[in-house]
C-alpha cells in the first residue's frame, strides 16, 4: 500500500519562490574590486532570474539542453544556477583552470549549445572554446575587465540580452524531480574527465542537508561567503542552501587575494564561509589584523585539515577549522564534523583535532569501508578499507554510461578511491588514496597523464609521478625520472618540455633523476615504494 501523501517534487522552482516569497530583501554582495562591491537583493536577483529563463527561451535553447559557464563566484553565476535548471535546462559548470584538451572533451562530451562567460576570463577562455563547433552562442558577462571582446557573430552580452526580454510570465515547473538540474566533471586518474550529473532532487536534499544543525546548520542568520569555486561542485553546495535558507551571500567575484577576502568577511560580517586548506594558510597572517568576530564557522574541505594551521585560527579568532569530506560524484558533502556527546570530557587539543578530520555521515548518506579482501571492515577505528558511499545524493553511474563502470559496485556503492579509517561512533578519517591522483590547492593533477607528457620526451626512457605533502599547496607532484641512455636532461629541460602539454600548474618543481623506477611484481610503477623512496 502507498502512503497517502502528496508527490511534490523536490526540485529547485521550491527553492527560487522560498527565497523570493520570505528573503528578498536579503543580500547578495558580489566583490568587482578591491574594496568595490555590487549589492543586490534577492528579489532582485530572481527577478533577473526570470528574465534570464526568458533570455533562454528567447535563444531558443531546447529543453534538457546543457548551458555551459566559465565564471568566477558571482551573482550573475547565481542567476544562472537558478534560471538555468529551474527553466528545464541543464547547468554545466566548467573549470577554466582545466587543461585546453580537457575543455575541449568536456565541451564536447557535455555538447554545451550555449557558454556563459565572465569578460575576465575570455583572454584564457576563448582560445580554447571559439573552435567548438556545437557552440550557437557565447554570453559575455561584464564583469569590469577591460579584455578585449572578440569580434564574432556569436558573442552576446549578457545584460542587453537580459533589457530586452520581459521576465517570464509561466510559473517554473519540473514535475519529475528525477530531472537533470546540473552536470559538473571531474577528472579521472587516467583517461577523460567523467561528468557527474545531478538531478533536481539531489540538488534540493543536498542544499536541505546542508541546513541541518548537525550539518552546516546553515540558516536566516548567516552571511555565506563560498570561496570554493562555483565552477567546482555546486561551489560544495553552499549557493543553493544559501538560496533555500534565506542567508545573505557574499561572493568574492575574481579577486581571491587573502586580504581581500578577509577585508570582505569583516565588513559585510560573514558568519560562514567554505575553502580549501591553502586559502585559509594564506589568510593566516592577518587574522589579528581583522575583526572576524562574526564568524561561526569555517570549513576547510577537499582535503586534510593541518593541526597547526587549526590551531592559529582557534588562537587567533577563537575558532578552529572544521573539516568536511566528499567528492563531485557525492554533490559533494558526505561528512562533516561535529563534538558529540561522546567528546564531552576530551582535552581541547583532542576536541579540535575531532573537529578537523572528516567526521560521521550527514543524515541520508551512508558510509562503510571494504578490504582487499571484498568484506566489510569493522568501525574500531584503526583497521583501514577502501571508503564506500551510498545516498540519494551520490552518483549512480557517470554522463554517458549506460552501465555503472568500476568505479561502482555491484550492490550500487560508490568506491572512493579513498582509504579511510572509522571509529565506533562512526567519525571517518582518511589515511591514504588508491587513486592515482595528486591534489594541489584543491585541484586535481593526474600522476598518470603528467607522466605520460614526461614521457612523450625524447631523451626519457620511463617517468613516474608523485604527490608530496606541501605547506602552501597540500599536495605537489615529484616526478622522478630515468633519462634514455646517453642522453642529456636537467630538470629545466624535463619543466621546459611540459610547457604547452600540461597546464602551468601541473609543472613539477621537483624532478629527481634516478636509474631505475620501482616496479610491482606485475611491473607497474610501484607508486607505494616510491613514496617510500621520496621520504628517506
Ligand atoms: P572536492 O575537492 O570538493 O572534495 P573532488 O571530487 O575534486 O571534490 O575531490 C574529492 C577527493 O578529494 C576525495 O576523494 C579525497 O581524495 C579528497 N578529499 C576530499 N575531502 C577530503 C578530506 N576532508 N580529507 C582528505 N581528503 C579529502
Amino acid at each position: 500500500m502507498h502512503g497517502l501523501m502528496q508527490e511534490r517534487a523536490l526540485a529547485l522552482p521550491l527553492v527560487l519562490r522560498r527565497v523570493e516569497r520570505y528573503f528578498g530583501h536579503k543580500r547578495v554582495v558580489t566583490r568587482r574590486a578591491a574594496d568595490d562591491e555590487t549589492v543586490a537583493t534577492w528579489a532582485e536577483v530572481c527577478e533577473r532570474t526570470r528574465r534570464l529563463a526568458a533570455v533562454l527561451d528567447h535563444l531558443q535553447v531546447p529543453d534538457q539542453a546543457r548551458v555551459g559557464t566559465f565564471a568566477w563566484n558571482s551573482q550573475r553565476h547565481v542567476e544562472l544556477y537558478l534560471a538555468v535548471p529551474c527553466a528545464g535546462r541543464i547547468l554545466h559548470t566548467v573549470n577554466h583552470r582545466l587543461y585546453r584538451e580537457q575543455i575541449g572533451y568536456i565541451l564536447e562530451d557535455a555538447a554545451d549549445d550555449v557558454i556563459f562567460i565572465d569578460r575576465s576570463l575570455l583572454p584564457v577562455v576563448w582560445p580554447v572554446i571559439s573552435g567548438y563547433a556545437g557552440m550557437r552562442y557565447a554570453i559575455v558577462m561584464d564583469d569590469g575587465a577591460d579584455a578585449p571582446i572578440p569580434d564574432d557573430p556569436r558573442i552576446l552580452d549578457y545584460e542587453t540580452l537580459l533589457a530586452e526580454v520581459t521576465p517570464l510570465d509561466r510559473e517554473f515547473s519540473i514535475p519529475d524531480e528525477n530531472t537533470a538540474a546540473a552536470l559538473c566533471y571531474t577528472s579521472g586518474t587516467t583517461g577523460n574527465p567523467k561528468g557527474v550529473l545531478y538531478s533536481h532532487r539531489s540538488v534540493v536534499l543536498h542544499a536541505v542537508l546542508l541546513l541541518a544543525v548537525d550539518s552546516f546548520g546553515i540558516n536566516e542568520r548567516d552571511v555565506i561567503m563560498p570561496v570554493v569555486p562555483m565552477f567546482h561542485v555546486n561551489a560544495w553546495g553552499l549557493p543553493y542552501a544559501a538560496i533555500l535558507s534565506g542567508a545573505d551571500l557574499v561572493l568574492p567575484g575574481p579577486m581571491t587575494d587573502p586580504a581581500g577576502l578577509i577585508s570582505l568577511m569583516e565588513r559585510y560580517r560573514v558568519t560562514f564561509s567554505g575553502a580549501v586548506a591553502t586559502v585559509w594558510r594564506g589568510m593566516r597572517p592577518y587574522l589579528t589584523q581583522h575583526d572576524l568576530s562574526s564568524v561561526r564557522m569555517i570549513i576547510s574541505g577537499g582535503g586534510a585539515v593541518d593541526d597547526a594551521l587549526s590551531r592559529a585560527y582557534q588562537e587567533a579568532i577563537g575558532l578552529p577549522l572544521t573539516n568536511a569530506w566528499g567528492m563531485t560524484e557525492t554533490s559533494p558533502v558526505v561528512t562533516t564534523s561535529r563534538l558529540a556527546t561522546v567528546h564531552d570530557d576530551l582535552d581541547p587539543d583532542t576536541k579540535r583535532a575531532v573537529i578537523g578530520s572528516p567526521g560521521p555521515a550527514i543524515p541520508l548518506t551512508e558510509v562503510r569501508l571494504v578490504g582487499d579482501d571484498g568484506k566489510e571492515v569493522p568501525w574500531d577505528g584503526t583497521t583501514p578499507g577502501e571508503l564506500q558511499a551510498m545516498g540519494p545524493t551520490i552518483a549512480a553511474r557517470y554522463f554517458g554510461e549506460t552501465e555503472p563502470g568500476p568505479a561502482f559496485t555491484e550492490d550500487g556503492w560508490l568506491r572512493t578511491g579513498d582509504v579511510a579509517t572509522i571509529d565506533p561512533h562512526g567519525y571517518v578519517r582518511i589515511v591514504d588514496r588508491t587513486k592515482d591522483l595528486v591534489k594541489s590547492g584543491g585541484e586535481w593533477i593526474s600522476s598518470v597523464e603528467l607522466e605520460n607528457a614526461i614521457m612523450a620526451d625524447a631523451r626519457v626512457a620511463e617517468a613516474a609521478v608523485i604527490g608530496v605533502p606541501d605547506e602552501r599547496w597540500g599536495e605537489r607532484p615529484v616526478a622522478y625520472v630515468v633519462p634514455k641512455d646517453g642522453a642529456e636532461l636537467d630538470a629545466d629541460d624535463v619543466r621546459k618540455h611540459l610547457e604547452g602539454h600540461v597546464a602551468r600548474w601541473w609543472i613539477p618543481e621537483q624532478v629527481v633523476f634516478v636509474s631505475e623506477i620501482p616496479k610491482t611484481a606485475t611491473g607497474k610503477f610501484s607508486k607505494r615504494q616510491l613514496r617510500q623512496l621520496h621520504e628517506h
